[in-house]
């Protein structure tokens, strides 16, 4: 069993986690994996941009007699602030390299280059696309002429400097880790696939840093790829169960994912994902009997509260994943745009 001291975990093999907290989020904390190798400790994710978190990061890598000048290399999962937050610091502090996947640094280095203001426009034009009410929109048209922009995350996220390519392994030395292309849950999402036997001899395919893909108890948010002056029609839910099933073939002996903690059949936990995104599409499905606009639709969906205590923030992630949902049903041929309609409601067909 692997041996838990407080924030840092080994996993056996020349792996560990460190739990790095995410400051006021229910998901409590970040794992990040340190991988030796025989040029020094490579970090899979980083955790969130606050000097607690920074802190629990150095602290837990010198329980390993690591400095954080010693890091060689820091591989991302995904863009989000709570995986790719402290990496300019890291890199700063160690002259490490930062591996991401194309897709995602392309929304790194757009959402740093965007004005703010651009960003609530966007927000406020796909709000109203989407069916949203006048009283939660004027917020951020407030917010946008109040000039209190300055807070979002990502604006000052680290551009990455090295490419993580689908299939091809990356280059540690002495370690044998591939980049999986797991798309979903961002455009450019990976999980990283330890290829060596596991430390322990449980049966299966190595072991799999998942980073937000597949997760435990948790089913990872998929909405749509938020990008402005972007007119790609995205299917992100489609891309995400895609990739879950490669992630199912794959049947690793041991999941280290980025949130919670390390599991074993990940075949299992695929299922019981592919099974709940399935119900809540024939769920959707049956909602759209009565036309009805994306917004419509989140409210009238099964949340884990009401609508009504559902906070601002967290509705405009919630009408996002009705979007998302009703693109792949749109793509099934399960429902349709209603001709005429503005915003547009749609229908099951
Ligand atoms: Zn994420
Ligand atoms: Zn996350």
């Amino acid at each position: 069993m692997p041996q838990d001291t407080s924030q840092v975990t080994d996993h056996g093999g020349g792996v560990w986690g460190i739990k790095v907290p995410i400051p006021d989020n229910p998901l409590g904390h970040t794992l990040v994996h340190v991988l030796d190798t025989d040029r020094g400790p490579v970090l899979v994710d980083t955790g969130w941009d606050d000097p607690e978190s920074w802190d629990t990061l150095v602290a837990g890598l010198a329980t390993l007699g690591i400095a954080i000048a010693d890091v060689h290399g820091v591989v991302i999962t995904h863009h989000h602030p709570d995986h790719h937050g402290l990496s300019g610091r890291v890199r700063e502090a160690s002259g490490a390299w930062i591996a991401m996947h194309a897709a995602d640094t392309e929304v790194v280095v757009r959402t740093r280059s965007s004005e703010p203001g651009v960003w609530f426009d966007y927000m406020s034009a796909k709000l109203a696309a989407a069916g949203a009410p006048e009283e939660h929109i004027a917020p951020l048209r407030a917010a946008r002429a109040s000039g209190r922009m300055r807070t979002l995350p990502g604006l000052r996220a680290a551009v990455p400097d090295r490419e993580i390519v689908p299939a091809e392994l990356l280059p540690l030395a002495g370690r044998r880790l591939r980049a999986i292309w797991t798309p979903g849950h961002t455009p450019g999402h990976v999980c990283l696939h330890l290829e060596e036997e596991h430390p322990a001899n449980l049966p299966g395919n190595g072991r799999l840093f998942s980073g937000d893909h597949l997760l435990p108890g948790i089913s990872p948010h998929i909405g749509l790829y938020e990008a402005p002056e972007d007119t790609r029609v995205t299917d992100p839910l489609g891309d995400y169960l895609d990739s879950l099933e490669r992630i199912g073939r794959l049947a690793p002996a041991e999941v280290l994912p980025a949130h919670q903690h390390a599991f074993t059949d990940a075949p299992a936990r695929v299922r019981e994902l592919l099974d709940h995104h399935e119900e809540r599409l024939a769920g959707l499905w049956a909602l759209l009997a009565e036309p009805l606009t994306p917004w419509g639709l989140a409210e009238r969906m099964e949340w884990n509260r009401p609508w009504e205590q559902i906070p601002y923030g967290s509705r405009n992630i919630a009408v996002s994943e009705a979007e998302a949902h009703l693109r792949r049903l749109v793509k099934q041929g399960r429902a349709e745009a209603v001709p005429g309609t503005d915003p547009v409601t749609y229908r099951a067909v």
